[in-house]
């Protein structure tokens, strides 16, 4: 009998055993034996409400739990969640399961689930739990991954397991999707440096090419081959573009350009396939449109490109009209209403509202004739939006399209626009335009009349001649003519030779104009006729320049010095300051190309090969601007710059600008960069144009590098291994060893070539043997890299089969494929022998 006592306030449970018996005297007495239970009392109620509460969480639980026991391990019990999860109508229906009924025979590692289980269970068991990922099958037969926790419980003699299973069907789809998301991202950018690489090698010939003696003809195509290049190499960045526009990701840029040079360098490019189809391409930037803006130019050029190419495309006669308008103005923004337009097929009503989809085409059977994918649209319409603007089209079925959009951008302060236009006024001058073409006459009338000049037109060679012999009989002789090249009846060159035999005409200053198709040879045969030759799309500055040149007796001296500076500057992209800039960079090939460019823009250059070497240089010498490579074996270029922006290290100036180099385009790398204290960021491939914009940013940017002195002693590491030798790989026909290219892209410098093909026989192997280790040892970043820096090789010297190898290997280590690496390996080597042979024999003949 259970009895409570209250004693000093506390109470005090106590199991009470009483029995009565007689005294002595016959007296009924109570034997009482009293036992102190409190503590168990207290026990057995935590027990039970421990109970309870474990029942409620057992019950409430979202996780399904069970317990499974020993020795058939067997369900013993499962919570409601468990009920739910594996779709059985009650416990009794899902503990009637056997333990393994409820998995797939097998898990997705291939081991029967039933003794992979038990392997399990063992280990709980001997270890107190186990937590592992399971694929269980519900009762409907429904497969799903899951996360088991088996736990291991006593229960008085008894031992038995609790499992906590949770279905993570959700989770496993947003981690797929997360890595699908991420490889798409990773293929974009691995592409996208698999198609700068070879283009690399045509801006950097290209840019070679410009830098030799050509004729002012070649000097011209070499300029376009060079712009399209340009041009598609923002192709390949738009692409990225268009996933990042997909994925939210795109940054804008902020940065000065004259509108022209954008307009004009498109025009240039898409001009060539334009003059193939003969259709006139012209364009006109209105007068009063302000064209010293900031905002994001490759944004601008690729939406002009798109829409201007596909009117080129869609067109096959006729003209194609680009112009350019403000819609509204103030101190600080203009919106300006760029619009294309076309005489070509045009676009059915219907289709209108779908164009600017991606991936969407009016006709399919069309786009195969035309080529295309599809995005063209999809992306201007992207960009634009981005910008803050929008984009439209106005179309005919059969008569031509108008596509037109409004941006906005920041106008730069009114000084620097200033500064950057004198006055450009030829008063006095009178020039006539002879074009059969009714709207170039038109525009090219607009654009002289904004110089001041007093402009007049005529269709044809017997209008032109009447309108110049009654100027001339009225004492108004016209000081220049511009002649269209292709006109009926009577083209340019006729006329011309009409006026020059003409002697009251015959002081007249021509031009002739054409098309980028004329023969240099008709234009040298006449040379005698005209001053210079316009090249249509005609560049407004290039006209300027002309007419300046030809109208010199009028003293322009100072307007002109002013322009022609500043005509070569955009032209050659000079850098008017001597630099003294240390290169960090390891791949061999890499250096030699920058250290090409930097010296002949004239800058000082020192080249070191990691970030220790930095180091270790910059505390000692003073240098201007720092180019740093990112991905480097000992320091890489992140930690370099860390310590260099650190105010404890010892560099001299821990301020020095420094510029990434990176192969690398994607969103992301360049916050890295600037994370780490970088100034800026170069894309590899670099050319001397990207280089010179990068610097000439920073410079612009209030960060400019300290002023220079040219007196400074400091060596320019290396003899100058002549011209700047470019990556191009792989070619289209794979040959062991192109030395023909090889020796074309070095000027056939013979002590420049030995070295590079000691270099690359003595790098190469080293670099193959650290690369079989790090593939063995599965290390991801360094084999990439090694694989890199090996096709990097071959590719500099045109071992184009070893590099074709090279590639794939990048490739399989990239992807973490090692046994294809693997299996590549001994390919490589081969390879490397084979063009080692070809290479050694080559070089025997340069002796
Ligand atoms: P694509 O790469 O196919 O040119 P776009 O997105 O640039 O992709 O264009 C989508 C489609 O819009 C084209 O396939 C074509 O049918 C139509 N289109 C675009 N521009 C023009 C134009 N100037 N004239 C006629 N059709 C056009």
């Amino acid at each position: 009998m259970e009895e409570k006592y209250i004693q000093d306030g506390k109470e005090t449970i106590v199991h009470a055993l009483k029995t009565p018996f007689k005294d002595d005297k016959g007296n009924i007495r109570l034997f009482g034996l009293f036992l102190d239970i409190t503590e168990r009392k207290q026990t057995e109620e935590a027990l039970r409400e421990s109970e309870q509460k474990y029942r409620s969480l057992f019950e409430n639980s979202h996780d399904a739990i069970m317990t499974l026991a020993p020795p058939s391990w067997k369900f013993i019990s499962g919570n409601p969640a468990t009920i739910k999860m594996f779709g059985a109508k009650n416990e009794a229906e899902f503990v009637s399961y056997g333990p393994w009924a409820l998995s797939p025979e097998r898990q997705p590692d291939g081991r029967a689930s039933a003794e992979k289980a038990r392997e399990m269970i063992e280990q709980a068991m001997r270890g107190g739990s186990n937590f592992f990922l399971w694929t269980h099958k519900r009762i409907s037969g429904e497969e799903f991954p899951a996360t088991v926790l088996l736990s291991k419980m006593t229960q008085g003699e008894n031992t038995f397991l609790q499992a906590t299973v949770r279905d993570i069907t959700e989770h496993k789809l947003a981690l797929d999707a997360q890595a699908a998301s991420a490889a798409k991202s990773q293929f974009v950018a691995n592409i996208s440096h698999e198609i700068r690489t070879p283009l690399n090698g045509i801006i950097g010939v290209c840019e070679l090419l410009l830098e030799t003696k050509i004729s002012s003809e070649q000097m011209e195509y070499a300029k376009i081959i060079n712009a399209s290049a340009e041009t598609l190499l923002n192709v390949i960045n738009a692409t990225l573009d268009f996933s990042k526009i997909e994925a939210g990701k795109m940054a804008l840029e902020h940065v000065d350009f004259d509108l022209r040079y954008i307009v004009e360098d498109i025009i240039g490019v898409l001009a060539v396939n334009a003059s193939k189809k003969k259709l006139e391409l012209l364009d006109f930037i209105e007068p009063n449109v302000p064209v010293h803006l900031n905002g994001d130019p490759s944004c601008l050029r690729q939406i002009l490109f798109n829409l201007i190419g596909n009117a080129v495309k869609f067109t096959s006669k006729g003209e194609i009209v680009i112009t350019v308008a403000p819609v509204e103005e103030n101190e600080k923004t203009a919106s300006l209403r760029f619009s294309v337009r076309d005489t070509g097929i045009g676009i059915p009503a219907d289709k209108i509202n779908v164009l600017f989809n991606a991936f969407t085409q009016v006709d399919t059977s069309l786009a195969r004739k035309f080529g295309g994918t599809g995005l063209g649209l999809a992306i201007a319409k992207g960009f634009t939006e981005q910008m803050g603007g929008s984009i439209g089209v106005e179309s005919a079925e059969g008569k031509g399209s108008l596509f037109w959009f409004i941006v906005p951008f920041l106008k730069q302060k009114p000084e620097v626009a200033r500064a950057a236009e004198p006055d450009m006024h030829f008063e006095g001058a009178s020039i006539l335009i002879v074009d059969g073409n009714e709207t170039n006459r038109l525009m090219l009338a607009k654009q002289l009349q904004a110089w001041k000049i007093d402009a007049a037109t005529a269709a044809n060679g017997p209008e032109a001649l009447e309108k110049m012999r009654s100027a001339a009989n009225q004492k108004r002789a016209f000081t220049a003519a511009i002649l269209d090249m292709r006109m009926p009846e009577m083209d340019g060159v006729t006329l011309g030779q009409t006026i020059k035999a003409d002697s009251a005409l015959k002081n007249t200053i021509l031009f002739l104009m054409s098309s980028i198709t004329l023969s240099p040879e008709t234009y040298r045969q006449n040379k005698h006729l005209f001053v210079a030759m316009i090249i249509k799309p005609i560049r407004q500055k290039h006209l300027f320049y002309n007419l300046l040149m030809a109208l010199k007796g009028k003293d322009m001296s100072a307007v002109e010095e002013k322009w022609v500076a500043e005509f070569q500057k955009h032209e050659h992209y000079q850098i008017g300051d001597r630099l003294h800039i240390l290169v960090v960079e390891d791949n061999l090939a890499s250096q030699e190309v920058i250290f090409n460019i930097l010296e002949k823009m004239g800058h000082l250059v020192n080249i070191v090969a990691n970030g220790k070497e930095a180091l270790r240089d910059l505390a000692m010498i003073h240098y201007d601007l720092v180019l740093m490579d990112v991905q480097m074996p000992e320091m890489d270029g992140l930690e370099t710059t860390s310590i260099i922006r650190d105010p404890k290290s010892r560099v001299r100036n821990h301020n020095i600008p420094i510029l990434a180099l990176t192969a690398h385009a994607m969103e992301g790398d360049k916050e890295k960069c600037l994370a780490a204290g970088m100034n800026g960021y170069i894309t590899k491939p670099v050319s001397i144009k990207t280089i010179a914009d990068a610097i000439a940013n920073i410079t612009s940017s209030g960060n400019a590098p300290a002023p220079k002195d040219k007196k400074r002693n400091s060596v320019p590491v290396g003899a100058s291994l002549a011209e700047a030798t470019k990556e191009i790989c792989p070619p289209p026909i794979p040959a062991v060893f192109d030395s023909k290219a090889f020796s074309n892209r070095l000027s056939g410098k013979i002590a420049p070539m030995s070295k590079i093909i000691n270099i690359t026989l003595d790098e190469t192997p080293k670099l193959m043997r650290e690369l079989e280790r790090a593939v063995k040892k599965r290390q991801q970043d360094a084999a990439g890299r090694l694989a890199h820096n090996i096709r990097g090789g071959a590719a500099n010297v045109s071992g184009n089969q070893f590099c074709a190898v090279a590639v794939k290997v990048e490739t399989a280590c990239n992807a973490g494929a090692w046994r294809e690496a693997e299996n590549i390996l001994p390919e490589l080597n081969r390879q490397f022998e084979i063009l080692e042979r070809a290479m050694r024999e080559f070089q025997k003949t340069l002796k």
